[in-house]
């Protein structure tokens, strides 16, 4: 690898207030109160990818607002090549509790790019947020020179294959905090003492987000060559094995049995950081090569935010099949715009639809059948879970709540 190992991601500019009127007020009051006594503190957050995925949404969102309130935040990707990729994907998987072993040359290349990309840090930062495993080991290799490291881990790491763990824990002790998004995801053993929970967000006025006009979000779908004058259902993920997409295929084809003009959308993005996302695509192309009842898109081919918005809009139903899931950002996102989900009983899901709220959760391929089934033919409860769904993201995850729990953890350890 040549050149600079860090690269600094180019994001926008937020403003707090906006978010008055739509965010809970009481949430907004003790951001500014924290703000307050964080002003001009340094932070850095840290990760592998700067799209695709939910760990890029939040920083997309977050890092600007930490700005508008007075700190000085910026947001760096760590590079790597191929090889260190398909590590850490392997890193990942493993730490989610797929198996599989790390060979003594794998940590060698994990930690060689490591040590390039710590290097190459600069030491003006209070704080240091690093996102997930890829940038670990960086604060055990440079050393803390001052800064508060926090280690951020965005997956189920509840029952990790213990190769994977014994590769990640001695990376760990050189963090002052961990923080999780569930209790239950707190490895056996976890070496800090100070761990918070926080769960992730959504960002109520990013483009995938914001309320598009019902005109717009149908000219937006029949672009893409969906047809809104049938139903459609749609599952919103990384091409990934958790995220089971063979599974939702089954699932809406039992469907379809009952439903014969059905479409299925399944829109995909393919990440910096996801070799694997390449082959999960092809056995799905295979899987529904000639049904042009079933829609499949990428990024790459023009499917962003605004046609993402537009599926989460439009569609019936959102499917979220996962098996694992750190939380699933695309529930609240279907959520809030007020559409009802069908998802895996996995990970964060469950946080986001409590009993009665938001959708139905299932446990295979059959339960999502019928939960999808069952919602298409009742319009009206769909509507009503929809509808509670929304008020209950508003509450718990959007960004505000998020970057409360942040500050307040950083007020922590800095006072
Ligand atoms: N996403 C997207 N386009 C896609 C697939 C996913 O914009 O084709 C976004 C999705 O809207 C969500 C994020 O990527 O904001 C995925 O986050 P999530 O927490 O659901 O899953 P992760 O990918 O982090 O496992």
């Amino acid at each position: 690898l040549e050149g600079p190992m860090l690269d600094l991601v180019d994001i926008g500019k937020r403003s707090l207030s906006a978010y008055r009127g739509i965010a809970p007020d009481e949430q907004l009051d003790e951001i500014l109160h924290l703000a307050e006594r964080l002003r001009g503190a340094r932070c850095l957050h840290l990760n592998a990818t700067p799209y695709g995925g939910g760990v890029s949404e939040i920083l997309r969102s977050g890092v600007p607002l930490l700005n508008d309130l007075g700190l000085v935040a910026e947001w760096q990707i760590i590079r790597g090549d191929d090889a260190f990729f398909q590590i850490t994907k392997r890193l990942h998987n493993a730490l989610q509790g797929a198996p599989g072993g790390f060979s003594e040359s794998d940590k060698a290349t994990y930690l060689a790019h490591s040590q390039l990309n710590a290097s190459h840090l600069s030491d003006d930062y209070d704080f240091i947020t690093v996102h997930d495993p890829q940038p670990a080991a960086l604060p055990m290799l440079r050393g803390r020179r001052g800064a508060r490291w926090l280690w951020r881990c965005h997956i189920d790491t509840s029952h990790p294959n213990p190769e994977a763990w014994e590769f990640i824990r001695p990376f760990l002790p050189a963090y002052d905090a961990a923080i999780f998004t569930m209790a239950e995801f707190i490895p056996p053993h976890f070496p800090l003492s100070r761990v918070s929970i926080h769960p992730p967000a959504i960002d109520p006025l990013s483009p995938k987000n914001l309320p598009l006009p019902e005109d717009l979000a149908r000219h937006v779908l029949e672009w893409t060559g969906v047809r809104l004058s049938r139903p459609l259902v749609t599952q919103i993920s990384r091409f990934d094995p958790w995220k089971d997409p063979l599974g939702v295929i089954a699932a809406y084809r039992r469907v379809r049995a009952h439903v014969p003009e059905l479409q299925l959308a399944l829109v995909g993005s393919l990440a910096l950081d996801d070799p694997e996302g390449w082959d999960i695509y092809r056995e799905i192309r295979d899987a529904t090569a000639g049904d042009n009842l079933i829609h499949i898109f990428t990024n790459l081919v023009g499917v962003g935010n605004i046609e993402v918005n537009a599926f989460q809009s439009l569609s019936n139903v959102v499917i979220q099949k996962s098996i694992r899931e750190g939380f699933g950002l695309v529930v609240s996102e279907a959520l809030w715009k007020g559409t009802p989900v069908v998802a895996g009983r996995a990970g964060g899901i469950p946080l986001q639809m409590p009993e009665g709220t938001g959708g139905l959760l299932v446990d295979g391929v059959e339960e999502c059948a019928k939960a999808v089934l069952h919602l298409l033919q009742r319009p009206d409860e769909a509507h009503h879970l929809g509808e509670r769904g929304r008020e209950h993201v508003r509450q718990h995850f959007l960004v505000t709540r998020m970057l409360r729990d942040h500050l307040r953890l950083l007020d922590a350890l800095a006072h």
